[in-house]
């Protein structure tokens, strides 16, 4: 008998094959691919070697883990990596994960001394059972790899702290201009207050020539916070979500926003029901900005999304957030994502 629970079980299923079918049919038809995409504007020299795989017929996962590891060299960068702002008391703890189009993840989390830690997540999805692997566990594991301990606190990053220190007051602000960030950290770093641009991560995600979708994402986290807190970054489903049937996404700013609402999951899941990469990441910021009421104005959150046909498109609570574009037509594109205030 067609009861009426089949109509319905029926019926959702057809929704969601048009929803789905409507997601990934550009407008001209067409997939863009490869494409590599990542979050903020450091995000072009990260793009510029993933796009070396990429152009190559390359693995969009060969391509996010090599993309990444760019911002966790970058000494100048205060936010990934080697260099990175340390927590509350002068340790540097890294926080990363990585996901490819067949769901495999690995993440390490709060990881001490080692420059790539991108790379030691790949490990723990490729040569372990777990998906996460944590403090001196992760660092256990990354050593058994072959990884050397190195000094990650700089001295700029030590001076910062120390400055920080005069306060200890634990108050992340949102994003500046990277540009202007970047001009005063090479004219004067010591005169850069402690606690300003004390957060931003790289977030990458790509889609090879072979159709497949892979995502990183990698931090150094919010600088001076507590010891052993860790963030978005390295949660699957909170910084970071693949599905190779739908697209990608990941995310950036205050951590704590983004694991409290599943936050790339949910970008992931919107695409999925039919909205666009923007779309979905607005609606993600919406949730937040809904949930916080009146208490969004110094909060920065950032979602990024690349869907299945090599579409993409980004939304943030605060203006300042951007993003860097890497395919066939431009190699270097910064993108201003579009902001609730
Ligand atoms: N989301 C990171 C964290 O909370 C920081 C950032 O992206 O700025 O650790």
């Amino acid at each position: 008998m067609y009861n009426r629970r089949k109509f319905i079980q029926t019926t959702a299923l057809s929704a969601a094959a048009v929803a789905l079918s409507k997601a990934c049919t550009t407008k001209s038809g067409s997939v863009n691919q490869p494409i590599v995409i990542s979050t903020w504007d450091f995000g072009v020299a990260a793009n510029a070697d993933a796009w070396k795989v990429l152009s190559t017929n390359g693995k969009a996962l060969d391509a996010v883990e090599n993309g990444v590891k760019v911002a966790e060299a970058d000494v100048k960068n205060q936010s990934v990596g080697y260099g990175g702002l340390p927590d509350r008391d002068g340790i540097v703890t890294l926080d990363a994960c990585i996901m490819d189009h067949l769901s495999n993840c690995g993440a390490v989390l709060a990881l001490e001394q080692i420059k790539h830690p991108i790379s030691v997540a790949r490990l723990v999805m490729e040569k372990t059972p777990h998906v996460m692997l944590a403090g001196d566990g992760a660092l256990q594991f990354a050593l058994e790899q072959g990884f050397k301990k190195e000094n990650l606190l700089t001295e700029s990053s030590k001076k910062a702290w120390e400055k920080w220190l005069k306060t200890a007051k634990y108050s992340p602000t949102s994003n500046i201009e990277n540009k202007l960030y970047d001009n005063a950290l090479k004219a004067a770093p010591e005169k850069l207050p402690g606690n300003q641009y004390n957060h931003d991560t790289i977030g990458m995600l790509a889609l090879d020539s072979h159709g497949n979708l892979a995502g990183a994402c990698t931090t150094s986290g919010m600088a001076y916070k507590l010891h052993g807190r860790i963030g978005d970054s390295p949660i699957i489903g909170a910084g970071l979500y693949i599905d190779n049937e739908v697209g990608g996404a990941t995310a950036t700013g205050v951590g704590e926003e983004v694991v409290r609402n599943v936050g790339s999951f949910l970008v992931v899941e919107l695409m999925r029901q039919g909205y666009s990469p923007e779309e979905a990441c607005k609606e993600a910021v919406m949730r937040i900005i809904k949930k916080k009421k009146n208490s969004t104005k110094d909060l920065q959150v950032g979602f990024l999304a690349l869907n299945k046909n090599g579409e993409y498109g980004a939304y943030a609570i605060q203006k300042g957030f951007s993003f860097a574009v890497c395919d066939n037509q431009k190699q270097d594109l910064i993108v201003k994502g579009k902001s609730h205030y």
